[in-house]
């Protein structure tokens, strides 16, 4: 695709206009109404909790269910995201923009004193913009943080489930193309089925809604994490049985660390006394968690992440870096991640972290400082 062709299909139409706020409407509605487990929010500074109505895994049932009646009666396409995916990425973007202005008028003029929408203004428009003002900005009763990063992650699906339809039209499927969607399905399904831990996660805890979490929700989840669908769908890898075989260790390894030590933290502040791998765990000051996977290394949950990172691109060979953008990017995020979280924890916890510290030294990778 030369320049011109490539900028003429960034140009946002009606129909991706449409096929976007389509999309978050039926989220908002589906989020209201449906049924699902609510789950009380972190305790803020202030002593109140917000309540989260974990209903995604369902609310993602219905859409991909009414996609798939809608395909199969032939009133919609189901390559239309696989064949607009450079507009739907602009009008994505765009509306991010749009939707980040808003929450810094709305944040800026806020007059309220509560933890989630007390504002915090620097007084520098960018660094307001991009951060964000409030903690928990709402809209309709609905918590916009966990709606965008709701909306990401089915995004993200959605875009390979087209892909997926665009190859099955026109050719055969590869091994390839299988394993990357088939680990996909499994961690998004994950993230749907385990909805309440993301409650407790760094994003929904601390960081305010601005740009940054809006832009890398909505864009950067969907559009990005899909490199290795999009490549697979253009370029043609073969991969031995071996190969699959090692792949599939890498998944399941990275998944059961990812998901295990994720779980563990969740469950030991619902219930410290929690047993973990069978066993009362290991607790410092009463308050962190020095047990299981958070014994191997801090942040081990990290090292999960990074290994099914790994396994969604290697699917792709090694012919080329362009499918290793997701882990190669997560790899520098949580790297930055981890220092910012040490730097809060410690200030948090102080002694108490430091004796965790002194206690597991090693950061994400065991032996690794
Ligand atoms: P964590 O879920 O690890 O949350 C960090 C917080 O956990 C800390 O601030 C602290 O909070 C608490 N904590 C840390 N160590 C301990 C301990 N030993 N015992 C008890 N509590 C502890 O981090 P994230 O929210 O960053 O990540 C959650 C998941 O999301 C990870 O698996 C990560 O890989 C994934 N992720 C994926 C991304 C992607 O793009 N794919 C992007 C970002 C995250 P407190 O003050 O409450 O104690």
């Amino acid at each position: 695709m030369d320049l011109s062709a490539l900028l003429l299909s960034l140009i946002p139409s009606w129909t991706s206009v449409a096929m976007i706020l389509l999309f978050f409407t039926y989220l908002a509605i589906v989020g209201s109404l449906l049924p699902g487990k609510v789950v009380p929010g972190a305790v803020l500074s202030d002593g109140t909790r917000l309540h989260y109505r974990c209903n995604g895994l369902l609310s993602l049932i219905v859409l991909v269910f009414l996609l798939g009646i809608g395909g199969w009666m032939d009133f919609i396409s189901l390559t239309a995201i696989a064949d607009r995916g450079l507009e739907l990425l602009s009008t994505t973007f765009v509306f991010s923009v749009f939707m980040t202005f808003l929450l810094y008028i709305t944040g800026y003029n806020s007059r309220s004193q509560s933890s989630s929408l007390k504002p915090r203004v620097t007084g520098n428009f960018i660094h307001d913009w991009w951060f964000g003002i409030q903690l928990n900005p709402q809209f309709m009763g609905i918590d916009l943080k966990f709606y965008f990063v709701r909306a990401g992650m089915m995004g993200w699906l959605l875009i390979n489930l087209s892909v997926l339809a665009n190859c099955i039209q026109v050719t055969d499927l590869s091994r390839s193309m299988i394993l990357y969607q088939i680990f996909c399905v499994l961690y998004i399904l994950d993230y749907f089925f385990f909805e309440e831990y993301m409650t407790s996660t760094w994003d929904i805890i601390a960081e305010r809604l601005g740009f940054m979490l809006v832009f890398g929700d909505l864009v950067w989840i969907p559009f990005t994490f899909s490199i290795q669908g999009w490549w697979l769908k253009d370029n043609e890898v073969e991969l031995t049985t071996a190969a699959v075989v090692a792949n599939c260790l890498v998944f399941l390894i990275g998944y059961l660390v990812f998901r295990g030590a994720n779980k563990q933290k969740h469950d030991f502040k619902k219930n410290p006394k929690a047993h973990i791998w069978g066993r009362p765990p290991k607790i410092i000051g009463g308050k962190l968690l020095a047990s299981g996977y958070w014994a191997i290394a801090r942040h081990s949950n990290y090292l999960g992440d990074l290994l099914v990172a790994l396994s969604f691109s290697l699917p792709c060979g090694i012919s080329s870096p362009v499918p290793y953008f997701y882990p190669i990017y997560l790899f520098v995020l949580l790297i930055w991640r981890e220092r910012r979280d040490e730097a809060r924890c410690a200030q948090k916890y102080k002694e108490v972290w430091a004796e965790y510290r002194y206690l597991v030294p090693w950061r994400i990778f065991p032996y690794v400082y």
